[in-house]
């Protein structure tokens, strides 16, 4: 038998053929014998259906499993996992690593409540200066290859603490497109506390991608994400919101934390998309978070309320107004591409990586300040063997991901969730992370087999339209 696996979700009962990467919606025969062969032979499974189904229809649907390779005269060949050494395509610019927040959750903070100017992520406190920001897109730009278009990322702390930097490396790249040719993508994660007109108006006129970080409604929110002084950050962050969707930018996308006990994700869904937010990345906070770790109960209501918004989806895509579920959609959008394997879950020290203000490089912004996942420095240039486990432990790599039915589409979790829960890159966090990655793959299989054809280009054109380019993979 191939390998491949059996769910119902949204009422429809679906299984995936592991290998080729594609999914069927099936009948309850079907589903049964699928669920059978699991644990029994060919034989014994027949036996057992046919005090419920008829011999010919059995049959029937054994011949359809030849048909459509679940039974094969000889195994499915090996895939090549991809782990060619690609060019750089994303830098994260850390401008500062100041923050004017004090959010609960906070890794910078490794886990401490108390986060003193973020000098607790284990790199210096403080902004970055010119020349290491300067170094650091000449870096980016001298590795990119033959890539026509790269990324920056500014990053923080909260990175409009050091507007004056994000203006001068705007122009310095805008120019450098000029005189090259090759063309720079910029984007900004703001807590969006310090976003009034003169924000609004350098974003608009640069070109530059926003994503808000808001958690959802004020009392969430609030709680999550405070000034240094305990009081809500929310209605200034909306204020910010507003300000944007007036100035006529059309797509604005959120960045949440979900926190242990406050894990309302169908509510926050809702109210982001009622706010005018378009995008939401939802992410939850996982070890080095401290005592705002999601726990293995959290994760169980979590995906009781994906459930929820993956109905919701379903329901409203045709008419909209849509938010595009990052969880679900790149999913949505993964599943739907036949035979396509992704062999790593994210771009982090492979195409993209971090630059903190001490001109250190590490594989993404998670990373900042664990020196033990320093990959060089702009005086040194790259390790290659400190970079290597991020290009080699792909999913068939890992012991337990190349195990796991759901390898292909999610291509092995986030790198820091790894790390914070066990120590090491090569073991996923799976009683947290992976159980949420694993149902959000079924329930965007089961919204591809609830959409009808020309649903699931409005699907394609949500993902392509509204994500920041650093978010896809
Ligand atoms: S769900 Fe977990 S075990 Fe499965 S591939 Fe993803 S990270 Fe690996
Ligand atoms: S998924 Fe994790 S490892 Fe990858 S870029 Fe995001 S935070 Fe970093």
């Amino acid at each position: 038998m191939a390998e491949y696996h059996c769910f119902q979700a949204l009422g429809l009962r679906i299984v995936l053929h592991v290998d080729r990467c594609l999914f069927y919606e099936v009948n309850n025969l079907t589903f049964d014998l699928l669920c059978t062969l699991q644990n029994r032979s060919m034989e014994d499974a027949v036996l057992s259906l046919l005090r419920r189904y008829h011999k010919q229809d059995i049959d029937h649907a054994v011949d359809n499993l030849w048909r459509e390779d679940f039974l094969s005269e000889t195994p499915w060949p090996q895939p090549q996992p991809e782990t060619v050494k690609r060019p750089l395509s994303t830098l994260e610019l850390c401008v500062t690593h100041g923050c004017n927040l004090a959010c609960r959750y906070c890794y910078g903070a490794h886990g401490h409540s108390e986060c003193e100017s973020c000098v607790l992520y284990g790199a210096q406190a403080g902004p970055m200066a010119r020349e290491t920001a300067m170094r650091g897109v000449n870096f980016l730009y001298a590795n990119s290859g033959r890539l026509k278009t790269i990324n920056v990322v500014f990053f923080g702390g909260e990175p409009f603490l050091n507007f004056e930097l994000m203006k001068e490396v705007t122009a310095y790249c805008r120019e450098k497109e000029r005189q090259n040719g090759k063309s720079f993508d910029l984007s900004v994660v703001t807590n969006g506390t310090l976003f009034g007109e003169e924000q609004v108006r350098f974003v608009n006129e640069n070109r530059i991608g926003v994503q808000i970080s808001i958690d959802g409604p004020p009392d969430i929110h609030d709680a999550n994400r405070p000034y240094r002084d305990g009081s809500g950050s929310y209605s200034t962050v909306a204020s910010a919101l507003a300000l944007l969707r007036k100035s006529g930018r059309r797509h604005v996308p959120a960045r949440t934390s979900v926190a242990s006990g406050n894990a309302d994700t169908m509510r926050t869904f809702l109210h982001l998309l009622e706010m005018g937010f378009t995008s939401v990345h939802i992410e939850p906070c996982l070890a080095q978070s401290g005592n705002a770790a999601m726990t293995s109960a959290d994760i169980d209501h979590l995906i009781a309320q994906e459930e929820e918004i993956a109905g919701h989806f379903v329901k409203h895509i045709r008419a909209g107004p849509y938010l595009n579920y990052h969880g679900l959609v790149r999913h949505v959008r993964g599943t739907r591409v036949v035979h396509q394997r992704r062999f790593h879950y994210c771009g982090a020290g492979r195409g993209l990586i971090c630059l903190s203000n001490e001109g250190d490089f590490y594989p993404c912004h998670r990373f900042l300040g664990m020196k033990e996942y320093r990959i060089g420095s702009l005086d040194a240039g790259i390790d290659d063997s400190k970079r290597e486990p991020f290009r080699m432990l792909h999913v068939d790599a890992r012991p337990v991901c190349r195990d796991c039915w759901a390898r292909y589409f999610c291509g092995g979790g986030c790198w820091s969730h790894a790390a914070g829960a066990n120590g090491t890159l090569e073991t996923p966090d799976e009683e947290v992370s992976c159980r949420l990655i694993r149902r959000q793959i079924e329930l965007a299989m089961a919204i591809n087999a609830s959409l009808r054809v020309s649903d699931r280009a409005i699907v394609q054109g949500i993902y392509e339209s509204e994500t920041l380019p650093y978010l896809k993979e």
